[in-house]
């Protein structure tokens, strides 16, 4: 499709081409379409992650008040969402929450669940495979000197703009196996000298995402002791995401939150190459259905996922097609084209997205901080705006019938992505960046 005829079937993308921050509703969203997973695959993903528990436990102590379950917070946060509620001048009426992915254990982004998810799985095989683990064993076997030295005779790799590298790095280096992360060059320095102290390969390219992806992707091929991290297309990681939400259920049910018809859930995600918000979306939705919202966000230079869906081209189609250089301070986001398997499967669950200015972003980085006291990196405030966004928007509303009622009664989740490994001095700057912006 050349440009114009785009901007033409697709009147948004000139505002995208524009870099302005834009709103997608989905016009598919509800209606029925058969999905390449189901219920079972996430349960299955689930029985799989209690089985390495004793295993996670023992290597990571700090997963020791957890059983070995790598599992964030879930955090009510008013004083944020008055803050918002007064940033954006729309009434947020409901109970604002936040997702802690941000202080996941071990790798501290929305990462530590579908990249640990997927080594783990082929720990497993490769053990099972050598009749040296079995169901009924305890996993935490796996942490002895025999397993280290079987691993070492596997390599896995996987291209990243830094945070997907953190979480395949640390826990295939823990494991044993030898492993090679393939950075692009937004990714942080202090990603690459972590990663490296733990005796990770990490190899840089000048170039995007996309060219890490790619050069991993080649070297890994031929090489049958190779397993390759495909962050555009694989169903373990996604179904590493989907375990999410059956543990969020059970964290509102802690805290006596009720999601149902006249208690809607809204849940807003940070997207990059739509693995991480796709997984918990489509946990969230087998869970509860219609009464779940779900909206993803991105930079506005790198909108890969609603261009991808919005067109239905999905990974056929990239941001540089309309001229946007996929270039944002929000590295975890910073992807021009989207999964090959995502797209598909949100058709139908996704309620639609938006697109976040990469200030907007420091703006709500400090926010999260003065009302919270949250330490949250650039990507995982993305989805902040996402309940202003919403409430503000009358024809969405309307279209989806919402009483006044059922508003008030509602749940708005901000699922904060990633940040609790990021440098205090790092951590600073961002915040300063905020700060100044404020100012202005
Ligand atoms: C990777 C990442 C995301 C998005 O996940 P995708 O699977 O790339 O869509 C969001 N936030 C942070 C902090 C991330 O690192």
């Amino acid at each position: 499709m050349d440009k114009n005829h785009l901007y033409e079937r697709f009147p948004l993308t000139k505002s995208m081409a524009r870099g302005q921050e834009v709103i997608w509703i989905n016009p598919d969203a509800g209606k029925a379409e058969a999905l390449p997973f189901t219920t079972e695959d996430t349960a299955e993903a689930e029985a799989r992650l209690r089985r390495f528990a004793p295993y996670i436990e023992k290597s990571f102590p700090e997963t020791e008040a957890s059983g070995g379950i790598i599992e964030s917070p879930l955090k009510v946060a008013p004083a944020l969402q008055a803050a918002l509620s007064e940033k954006y001048g729309v009434d947020l009426p409901g109970r604002l929450l936040v997702k802690c992915d941000s202080h996941l254990p071990v790798s501290g982004s929305i990462k530590a669940r579908g990249g640990i998810y997927e080594v783990l799985k082929l720990a497993e095989t490769i053990a099972m495979d050598k009749g040296l683990l079995t169901y009924d064993d305890n996993y935490a076997i796996l942490g002895e000197n025999r397993f280290k030295e079987l691993f070492s005779g596997y390599r896995v790799a996987v291209g990243s703009t830094g945070n997907l590298g953190l979480s395949i790095g640390i826990i295939s280096a823990k494991l044993g196996f030898d492993v090679t992360v393939h950075m692009s060059s937004d990714a942080r320095q202090w990603k690459k000298d972590m990663l490296r102290s733990k005796g990770v390969h990490v190899i840089e390219y000048p170039e995007d995402y996309q060219k890490a992806v790619a050069e991993g992707r080649k070297q890994a091929e031929g090489d049958p002791t190779c397993h390759f991290v495909d962050d555009e297309g694989s169903a373990d990681l996604f179904l590493g995401y989907s375990t999410a939400a059956e543990r969020l259920k059970k964290q509102l049910d802690d805290a006596g939150i009720i999601v149902d018809q006249d208690h809607p859930l809204f849940v807003y995600l940070p997207c990059g190459v739509g693995g991480g918000p796709g997984g918990v979306t489509f946990g969230i939705k087998s869970l509860w259905g219609d009464s779940a919202h779900c909206f993803f966000a991105e930079p506005t230079h790198a909108p890969c996922m609603l261009l991808g869906m919005m067109t239905g081209l999905n990974d056929e189609i990239s941001v540089a097609d309309i001229g946007l250089d996929g270039k944002t301070a929000a590295d975890g986001l910073a992807v021009g084209r989207p999964s090959r398997l995502v797209g598909k499967i949100m058709k139908t669950l996704l309620d639609g997205a938006f697109t976040v200015e990469d200030n907007e972003m420091y703006w709500l980085l400090k926010l999260a901080a003065d009302t919270e006291g949250l330490a949250i990196e650039p990507s995982g405030c993305a989805g902040f705006p996402g309940p202003a966004q919403v409430l503000s928007n009358t024809g969405y509303l309307a279209h989806q019938g919402f009483t006044p009622e059922q508003l008030q009664g509602a749940t708005h989740l901000l699922w904060a992505t990633g940040g609790s490994m990021v440098p205090q001095e790092e951590m600073q700057a961002y915040y300063d960046k905020g700060l100044q912006l404020s100012d202005r």
